[in-house]
């Protein structure tokens, strides 16, 4: 079978030789399908390879295929780079290959989890007693979360939901803003509550819910209720004015659960913690390290300030795992039962960057999409849509048909690539910096990619 660690030595060069170079391949590649399904295609082999025969054909038919997103001009969706100390723990942990589940199956990844998740509620100021849980992303924290809320609710009108499930229970009622995340919908939809469910909270022109919308749908009814507020919106960056929703939910007793995928970040900057003050009085927050945090794909994180709703939205143990007293069993607090060790790149990231180093990364990506929106407002015909105060940039051309053709234009010409949204019901262009890896000079050459297509 080959020798392993040669194997991995020339493995890790092929990788290392990849990000060295990642500034100088086009952003999004001319892709060609036909050319992978032929080279990496066709029946299952019916015989063995060579290891290393098999790595290189993959990455050799892969690569040039590749969408540069660890790169400093792919402002695509909202979507991190993987800092370098993050992005070498990810390895390790693949060789590592512990099993995160448990105490038992790898006591010190359930340790390390323990750290970072002790470290993420210190960075971004959440309650100390809140309960953890690192999963795959943003919606299955939403997940995790929301499956807390619904137990929660429905226990204070006593309704036990792991016992007797949703058939028959007392009606859930949802309320959020219309400018939620749709990844809010799936979660909700995964845990049984459907769209009916949901009380559409109307929002202002930056996507932010209205305080007295918001007070008239909480006024409508006294049934469990939870509310979905956001932090971060994902085409402006906008911030649901927190203060306000705590202390509506609060009359009525609501949950409230957070979405702060990539917005919660703006807690690390005295710049920025104004929009987000007071959100540790929340009772639930989703958000992502794939994102602003720059850990590689994938990695989100749920914190709930209700550990014992938490661990029993998630509980249920075979015969043979006792707990271990006092010990932390990641299982007890994720929907998933095995797992990849995803702390450990969490871990690294937080360390490399420390306290100053994460603000510092989201301040700089603030100050680069005011830049950015600075040299694009130039252009003659463009618009900006959203008033830039975080890392989004909405714009759009005089023409909805000049929206869609400058947009290719630049998405083709390889120099950056940023994705298609709708504002308002109109094509418009999003641009998130995100990105550790983001400069000065990768903003400009962005902007003047847009020069010349305009
Ligand atoms: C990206 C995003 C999500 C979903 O996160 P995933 O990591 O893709 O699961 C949810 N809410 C907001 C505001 C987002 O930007």
């Amino acid at each position: 079978m080959g020798n392993v660690e040669d194997l991995l030595r020339a493995t890790a060069d092929r990788a290392a030789r990849y990000v060295r170079d990642l500034g100088d391949r086009p952003v999004y590649p001319a892709f060609d399908p036909d050319s992978v399904y032929r080279r990496l295609g066709g029946p299952v082999p019916d015989h063995s390879e060579d290891p290393a025969v098999t790595v290189e054909a993959l990455s050799d038919a892969v690569e040039p295929n590749l969408v540069s997103v660890a790169g400093g001009r792919y402002f695509g969706f909202v979507t991190g780079g993987a800092v370098p100390a993050s992005l070498a723990a990810d390895w390790l942990t693949s060789a590592w290959d512990q099993n995160a589940f448990s105490f038992v199956s790898s006591p010190v990844a359930a340790i390390v989890e323990d750290i970072a998740a002790e470290w993420i509620k210190e960075l971004l100021r959440l309650p100390a007693e809140a309960s953890v849980a690192f999963v795959t992303g943003c919606q299955m924290a939403h997940v995790t979360c929301l499956a807390a809320a619904r137990g929660e609710v429905l226990g204070r009108v006593g309704w036990d939901v792991n016992e007797s499930g949703l058939a028959g229970a007392p009606p859930i009622r949802i309320v959020t803003g219309e400018k939620r995340h749709v990844t809010v919908d799936r979660a909700l939809r995964l845990l049984g509550i459907g769209a009916r469910s949901l009380d559409l909270v109307a929002v202002d022109a930056q996507g932010r819910m209205v305080p007295d919308a918001l007070h008239d749908r909480l006024g409508e009814r006294s049934v469990p209720t939870i509310v979905v507020a956001q932090a971060g919106e994902v085409n402006t960056g906008s911030f649901d004015p927190l203060g306000g929703i705590l202390d509506a939910a609060a009359e009525h007793d609501a949950w409230v659960h957070v979405d702060g995928a990539f917005g919660i970040w703006a807690r690390v900057s005295p710049e920025l913690a104004e929009k987000v003050d007071c959100l540790e009085e929340a009772d639930s927050w989703a958000f992502d390290a794939h994102k602003w945090l720059n850990v590689p794909y994938d990695s989100g994180i749920a914190v709930c300030a209700h550990p014992r709703a938490h661990r029993s939205a998630m509980l249920g143990r075979a015969d043979y795992l006792p707990p271990t007293p006092g010990e932390r069993d990641a299982f007890d607090w994720t929907p998933e039962a095995s797992r990849r060790a995803r702390a450990f790149a969490v871990y690294a990231a937080v360390r490399s960057l420390g306290r100053s180093g994460v603000r510092d990364l989201v301040e700089r990506c603030c100050a680069l999409a005011r830049r950015c929106a600075d040299g694009l407002a130039a252009i003659p015909g463009v618009e900006v849509l959203n008033s830039v105060e975080l890392n989004q940039v909405l714009l759009r051309f005089r023409t909805d048909e000049d929206t869609q053709r400058i947009l290719e234009h630049v998405q083709q010409g390889g120099v950056a690539w940023m994705g298609a949204t709708s504002w308002e019901g109109r094509p418009a262009i999003r641009i998130s910096v995100s990105s550790w890896a983001t400069s000065e000079t990768d903003v400009d050459r962005t902007v003047q990619a847009f020069v010349d297509a305009a």
